[in-house]
């Protein structure tokens, strides 16, 4: 069979789909995305776009028909639904089976553990009483901090409890990690099993959202040595093709703690698009699809910035003519969303540079100018 004649289905139509769709084009591939917005960042580019709720059964069977290889872009779907498509022998990459266990922190942690992977202790919590210092976590259902809470100081169990909806939904406590810094790995697999890992990602979060990644991360080769290891791993424990994410915290003696795994492309991966030969998007298409992974190797020192939204409203972007005019080596990326949300991922940039303090300098000063605002 003529390879690039296959049909990839892609659940999920945010940026993470858009830019793996943009791979996918590259390579000649017919793409169905489903997603619940007919206004999402992936249908300007979609083959074609099934209208459905990520939880949607009958649309997923739809989606099934049409596509020889079924992918997703988020991990807030319905992962049984994609088990009965795996038994009715439809290919879903990575497998449901690793989807369900990524989706619940608590059994992530527990299989994590398991195969003598380093987690922050943690629990289940039944009630209030068995709170104490420490994050408090809902173990479903959480992203971009959305579902956890600090908990500082016994003063602040009852807030944290109460935000996190009371033990309305299943809860865990994570031992807080006093972490000098987060980075992330991203590693892809191939249906024959090879896998290949991208040079680690140090992460720099505000209010628990991403907002700047430099790579190479500023850490030791021993501690570098020690993440990726950890990293293959971690990817023993989840079985599935394609692109995987390792966030791990990186405390001052240097021990080396995971915070959590996502089956897909990651925020933390964007600067490969710059940064590497083959990016975690096209390794990512290309393991789904059975062709040989590209180099991963980092080009030059890279940082990415995200682009959050200042404000609600009609997306507009601000100060972009200025930040090319200073420095035309910067790349901006806009995901096509028609509204702004504050905090909201709009879109990012990416500055490469010979050494990693320029691209580190040249990033701050083109993040006071570029902004994304509602109007
Ligand atoms: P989400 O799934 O919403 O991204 P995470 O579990 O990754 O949630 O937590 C978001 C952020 O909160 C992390 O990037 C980290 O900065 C912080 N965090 C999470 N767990 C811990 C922990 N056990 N100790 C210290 N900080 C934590």
């Amino acid at each position: 069979m003529d390879i690039t004649k296959k049909r990839i289905g892609i659940i999920g139509g945010g940026q993470l789909g858009k830019m793996m769709i943009l791979e996918a084009k590259r390579l000649g591939f017919y793409i169905v995305t489903l997603d619940p917005d007919t206004d999402c960042p992936s249908k300007s580019i979609s083959d074609e776009l099934i209208v459905a709720a990520l939880d949607d059964v009958t649309a997923f069977r739809k989606l099934a028909g049409k596509v020889d290889v079924i992918t997703y872009e988020w991990e807030l779907i319905n992962a049984p639904a994609l088990k009965i498509l795996e038994e009715d022998g439809h290919v879903i990459y990575p497998s449901a089976r690793s989807l369900e266990i990524i989706q619940d922190k608590f059994l992530q942690n527990e299989a994590l553990k398991a195969a003598g992977i380093p987690v922050p202790d943690f629990k289940k919590v039944h009630s209030i009483a068995d709170l104490s210092p420490g994050m408090l976590k809902t173990t479903k259902g959480g992203y971009d901090g959305k579902g956890t809470a600090l908990i500082k100081t016994e003063a602040d169990i009852g807030v944290a409890y109460a935000s996190l909806g009371a033990g309305q939904k299943p809860l865990m406590l994570e031992e807080f990690v006093d972490f000098a810094l987060e980075i992330s790995v991203i590693a892809c697999r191939a249906i024959n099993g090879a896998k290949v890992i991208y040079p680690i990602a140090e992460n720099i979060h505000t209010n628990s959202i991403l907002d700047t990644t430099i790579v190479p991360a500023r850490i030791s080769a021993e501690t570098e040595e020690k993440a990726l290891s950890i990293a293959e791993k971690v990817m023993n424990v989840f079985e599935g093709v394609g692109t995987f994410c390792v966030e791990m915290f990186v405390t001052k003696n240097n021990d080396i703690y995971v915070n959590e795994v996502a089956p897909r492309p990651h925020n933390s991966g964007h600067y490969t698009i710059e940064g590497c030969f083959a990016n975690q998007f096209e390794n990512h298409i290309r393991a789904i699809t059975g062709l040989p992974f590209g180099s991963v190797g980092l080009k030059q020192p890279t940082v990415m910035v995200n682009l959050l939204g200042q404000s609600d409203g009609s997306a507009m972007l601000i100060g972009a003519e200025e930040a090319y005019l200073k420095d035309p080596n910067i790349r901006i990326h806009l995901y096509g969303k028609p509204q702004s949300k504050k905090a909201r991922k709009m879109g990012h940039f990416t500055v490469i540079d010979k050494i990693i303090e320029g691209a580190i300098e040249r990033a701050e000063r083109a993040k006071e100018i570029i902004k994304v605002i509602g109007t």
